[in-house]
């Protein structure tokens, strides 16, 4: 048994529908049910009893030593958490209080149980932290990408709350020994993604014929991972990181934004032309600059891949079609999002157990 924070998220889901694929191991996964969690992307496991949904919050020192003593999970895989750049600068109170007080209070709760633990399963327990490349700042564009060892420079409150909880989990482990790994993953994409962030945003709103909209000259430059690949690489460090170590996740897919919209806009007119005709490519607007938007992450896999032999199956080109073709098989889960009607889903569908 592992126990997954955030798993009704976008990577969080995406995670346990791939864990119960592979495995048969169960998984409880504790999520809050914000705004970005979602139980429609979990309906393939509604009835499935190696998932047990637990909605909680993880600042709920009580639930999470409960949960802890009752399923005994060898594991835990940490997703929870506030993910939104955009939202971060309207408002970080919640990132403080979930990406900072949450993985603390989370730490706490998984320290006392696994301090009581037998020393066999003391060794073997896992604490995995999911964290991000832009605790490291921004690069120029002749900079070499990220390795394990840059230094931290976090630039917005979200990145910030990142960084903080990626060395609240380091000082778990040179304190009191509990066996951490952290990953930090460039930008994900794939299927569930939340239409808030970049590629989904701009698939809806090209299919709604609206605006696309770029920050400033578009020229900001990203890594991009697909979401099966970062799944795949959470379970091998999972299983054969060292612990106390972090390891860094990437694509070697760095991309301009506006080349990712140029992207989109093509595939979209090869799969779905405009009923009006030419490309959706002139629905493009620029919008003014984020602020303190960083100009460019770059992730230096190489780590992962020498110890623990991993590397991604898609490539960028791979990976975007399909998940352009997701969403357009997909319109009842984006309209649902959209509309608001996910948020009482649980309500109207789950089966609590
Ligand atoms: P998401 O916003 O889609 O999902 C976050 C999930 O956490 C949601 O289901 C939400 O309900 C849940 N949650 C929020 N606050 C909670 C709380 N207090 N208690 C319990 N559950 C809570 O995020 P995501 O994009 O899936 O990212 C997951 C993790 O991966 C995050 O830690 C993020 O920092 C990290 N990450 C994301 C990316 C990316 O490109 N999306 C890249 C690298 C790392």
């Amino acid at each position: 048994m592992i126990l997954v924070t955030g798993g009704a998220g976008f990577i969080g889901s995406n995670f346990v529908l791939d864990w119960l694929a592979q495995n048969n191991e169960p998984v409880i996964n504790l999520d809050k049910l914000t705004y970005a969690g979602n139980l429609n992307n979990l309906l393939a496991v509604q009835n499935d009893p190696r998932h047990l949904f637990v909605k909680g919050d993880i600042n709920d020192g009580a639930l999470l030593a409960q949960l802890l003593a009752q399923h005994k999970p060898r594991a835990i895989v940490h997703f929870a958490a506030e993910s939104h750049v955009d939202r971060s600068i309207h408002g970080p109170a919640e990132f403080i209080s979930t990406n900072i007080n949450g993985t603390f209070s989370l730490l706490e709760a998984v320290r006392a149980h696994w301090q009581a633990l037998p020393e066999a399963e003391r060794a073997a327990f896992r604490f995995l932290h999911v964290s991000t490349d832009e605790v490291y700042g921004t690069l120029g564009p002749d900079d070499a990408p990220f390795t394990e060892t840059t230094p931290y420079a976090p630039n917005s409150p979200y990145s910030a709350t990142k960084a903080a909880s990626d060395h609240l989990v380091r000082s778990y482990h040179h304190t009191y020994g509990l066996p951490t790994l952290t990953t930090n993953c460039s930008n994900n994409y794939g299927s569930y993604h939340f239409p808030e962030k970049l590629i989904p945003l701009i698939i809806a709103n090209a299919r709604a014929g609206k605006s696309l909209p770029i920050y400033g000259d578009g020229q900001q430059v990203r890594d991009w991972l697909y979401v099966s690949d970062h799944c795949t690489a959470i379970r091998r460090v999972l299983e054969s990181g060292r612990t106390g170590e972090t390891y860094n996740i990437g694509g070697w897919n760095e991309k301009a934004n506006l080349d990712v919209v140029h992207t989109l806009c093509d595939i979209l007119d090869e799969l779905q032309p405009k009923a009006t005709g030419g490309s959706y490519r002139e629905q493009i607007s620029y919008v003014a600059d984020r602020p303190g938007h960083d100009r460019r992450y770059a992730i230096d896999a190489r780590k992962i891949e020498r110890e623990l032999g991993w590397k991604p199956a898609e490539t960028f080109d791979t990976g975007i079609r399909k998940t352009v073709q997701w969403y357009l098989d997909n319109d009842a889960w984006v309209r649902d999002v959209q509309s608001g009607a996910y948020l009482t889903w649980l309500e109207k569908n789950y089966t609590a157990r």
